[in-house]
């Protein structure tokens, strides 16, 4: 339920409200932009008299929110939510790309391609540290000293890090790392996603494999409703029957989302096509589509890559895809 107040409310009043709403074991969320102040009221509201809400001279109107999320809704926030990591925002109009190689490999690897992409204007650098692998054979990840690694690209480059979690256990070796990703294949462990709503650090969440938009958005909701409001969306491609590229990109969900939640929403051209030919075209329709941000995989060397080659592109070929980037930047779809 939303309470959509009028501008400058009667403090009195507004106190009474409050506690009476909290007197029923209501959760109250308060949004104020700049021509809006609406409540949000969490928790069993079934027995909330509307109408007696109503009459109440500092409410403007009252309604029924009938989406199960609530705090990821912009009913709730009918503003952009603008995510700061570290000094770099994001969300609101502030559009920013993170881009490193799929996993780290070495200190000197992760050190390169951190220098490389901050220079053509990168502004987050992304490594993964914890592998999720189809195979158990396959390379998986520095683990612990991939964390460190990232660490060390950070003190050289002042780049905000982000890498992937795959564990509850694990966390305390995520204490400095900027933002913590969630990959597709963790979107919904559930105790995980508890355990990250305790935290006070942005997490990047990953549309699973199959997942609808209301089930992204429901674990956006199991974060936040810990008291961790810093999610960002990130749709990365999801199983279809096609079989050409790794996944289909699903790039209609930009302005969708953006229309149901204030969260900000970014695009992972890499993981989405898996070819590295696609990620710049795909980039750039995801840009011109309204995203707040790309995470891009790119690596000194591809074919040499011990993880997703195939789909990174080289530091010179993220330089190229920068520049037309800026170009679309201005006339990118602004969802009103
Ligand atoms: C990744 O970003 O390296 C990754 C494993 O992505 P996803 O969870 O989207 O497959
Ligand atoms: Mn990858």
């Amino acid at each position: 339920m939303i309470i959509i107040l009028k501008d400058n409310p009667n403090k009195k009043q507004f106190d009474n409200l409050i506690q009476w709403l909290k007197s029923m074991g209501l959760d109250i969320h308060e949004s104020k932009g700049e021509n809006t102040h609406i409540l949000g009221l969490v928790g069993d509201t079934s027995r909330v008299d509307i109408d007696l809400i109503n009459a109440l001279e500092i409410v403007e109107d009252v309604k029924r929110i009938q989406e199960p999320y609530k705090n990821a809704n912009r009913k709730f926030h009918p503003e952009d939510t603008v995510i700061d990591v570290a000094g770099v925002k994001i969300g609101g109009g502030n559009f920013q790309v993170i881009a490193g190689p799929c996993s780290v490999e070495s200190y000197d690897q992760i050190c390169l391609i951190a220098e490389s992409v901050k220079k053509s204007g990168a502004t987050m650098l992304r490594g993964g540290a914890f592998k999720p692998r189809t195979s158990p054979y396959s390379f998986q990840g520095m683990r612990e000293e991939g964390i460190k690694m990232l660490l060390e690209a950070r003190k050289i480059t002042n780049l905000p890090i982000v890498t992937e979690i795959m564990e509850v256990s694990h966390l305390p070796l995520f204490e400095d790392v900027d933002i913590i990703q969630v990959g597709a294949r963790s979107m919904q462990n559930f105790e995980l996603l508890k355990e990250l709503g305790k935290l006070d650090k942005p997490i990047l969440l990953k549309r699973g494999l199959s997942n609808t938009l209301q089930e992204l958005l429901m674990s956006a909701e199991y974060i936040m409703v810990g008291g961790n409001e810093r999610v960002i969306l990130c749709e990365r491609g999801i199983r279809t029957f096609e079989t050409a590229t790794r996944n289909t990109l699903d790039l209609s969900v930009v302005p969708l989302l953006k229309s149901m939640t204030h969260l900000p929403v970014i695009v992972d051209p890499s993981h989405a096509t898996g070819n590295a030919k696609l990620v710049k075209p795909m980039s750039m329709a995801a840009v011109a589509a309204g995203a707040d941000g790309l995470l891009i995989e790119v690596h000194n060397d591809p074919p040499h890559a011990l993880c997703d080659g195939q789909q990174s592109i080289t530091p010179e070929a993220f330089d190229d895809l920068m520049q037309d980037i800026s170009h679309i930047l201005p006339y990118a779809f602004r969802w009103e």
